[in-house]
């Protein structure tokens, strides 16, 4: 497994100071989140695979932009923000990018599937066609989206799924939502990324139970992924050292 880092955390700075802070904690892979961007527009896109380049980290993944449709008039705008994500992640040359399900909860069923199928029809076969693999994520239930559990993700999956979608699992949201065993069981040889943080993105400070049952699964699952660090944004840089700290001796182990 990779250790990897979501640049979201440093969203406040601009790119260059974002990649330095990075690189200065010590990590040599990122997610890149589109968060970062302050622009999504077309062009932003060479700003941003320059400063990759001079900063020397690598992108393993790439988290969307997203937009939690509650509403059909918002399909185009979804559609829009996925798929400049994905010009975004090949020019970053990231296989694999993370994706919501792009829809609200509040949506009735009927209006959800309609959309997903919509929204999805156009970002799978851009995927495709860039070669690059889409990894749905489990959210929380305080997300607006829609998504968080098992019978949810196979609603979804059952609409957007060309047969090669990916999962993202978010630990810190598969706790909150208490559907860890449940997720792994029906999703472990789909796993591509894991966000990994405690409840509410707050970092381990020390290894427990919950996490190394975890780790252990994802392993015997034979996942080498990424272990994307999502940390809450107000998290103080010594503390993102000692996870940092911790996660290089845990994988060490995995
Ligand atoms: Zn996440």
């Amino acid at each position: 497994m990779k250790l990897s880092l979501s640049n979201g955390i440093f969203s406040k700075l601009g790119l260059e100071k974002n990649f330095a802070a990075v690189k200065e904690l010590g990590f040599e892979n990122i997610e890149f989140n589109m968060k970062t961007v302050r622009r999504e527009n077309d062009t932003a896109v060479y700003a941003a695979k320059k400063l990759l380049d001079a900063s020397g980290l690598k992108c393993l993944t790439l988290h969307s932009a997203t937009l939690h449709v509650k509403d059909e008039v918002e399909v185009h705008r979804a559609v829009y923000y996925g798929k400049i994500s994905l010009e975004f992640a090949r020019r970053l040359s990231a296989p694999i990018m993370t994706v919501h399900s792009n829809i609200s909860k509040k949506l009735p069923q009927e209006a959800r599937d309609r959309c997903l199928a919509l929204i999805f029809k156009e970002l799978n076969q851009y995927a495709q066609s860039l070669s690059i693999k889409l990894a749905l994520e489990n959210l929380s239930y305080t997300s607006t989206g829609f998504g968080k559990n098992v019978d949810q993700l196979e609603e979804v999956l059952s609409i957007i799924d060309d047969g090669d979608m990916g999962i993202t699992i978010d630990f810190c949201h598969a706790l909150e939502t208490k559907q860890t065993d449940n997720l792994l069981e029906k999703y472990g040889k789909r796993i591509c990324n894991v966000h990994m943080s405690n409840k509410s993105h707050k970092p381990f400070t020390q290894e427990n139970q919950e996490l190394t049952s975890f780790l252990t699964k994802l392993h015997e699952f034979g996942y080498d992924g990424p272990i994307t660090l999502e940390l809450e944004h107000k998290t103080p840089i010594e503390e993102i050292a000692r996870n940092k700290a911790l996660f290089d001796k845990l994988l060490n182990e995995f």
